[in-house]
């Protein structure tokens, strides 16, 4: 049993790559394969997504045509969560175009989280952190 299990809920934090500083997250990513692919790091050490990440990618995560960098068996599933005031703690699962424009709307400053995940070994990484809703609202209005 992995130790996400041990009652750790999900949060932005369980979203590997999400830590402040992390400018690049393709750099991090391709990085992080580097060093597994070097042997120094463990298939345990990379392939941790949180169990419900899992669950997320295999019910709603959309497939995308890269294949997993670990155990090149499946293609990676692209999970996006939305965090932010007045949205749940582990997040807002978005699945559809129309959920994400709503969300977009409001006024208050929301961060979307596009993640991979591979159902089969668990490898997950961030793939892109975008600003959704009021702040990126006022850069479109350019004031
Ligand atoms: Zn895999």
């Amino acid at each position: 049993m992995s130790t996400a299990d041990a009652g750790g809920g999900f949060s932005a934090g369980s979203l590997r790559g999400g830590a402040r500083g992390v400018v690049d997250h393709r750099l991090a990513r391709r990085h992080l394969i580097n060093e597994f692919r070097r042997g120094r790091l463990r298939q345990h050490e990379v392939c941790d997504a949180h169990p419900e990440l899992i669950r997320a990618a295999r019910n709603i995560g959309s497939e995308s045509r890269v294949t997993c960098p670990i155990c090149q068996e499946s293609k990676l599933r692209l999970v996006t969560y939305v965090f932010g005031t007045r949205l749940p703690a582990q997040g807002r699962c978005v699945t559809t175009a129309a959920e994400m424009s709503a969300l977009n709307a409001r006024s208050d400053d929301l961060t979307a989280y596009v993640v991979e995940a591979c159902v089969d070994c668990r490898w997950h990484h961030l793939l892109r952190v975008l600003p959704v809703g009021g702040q990126s609202k006022r850069l479109a209005a350019g004031s």
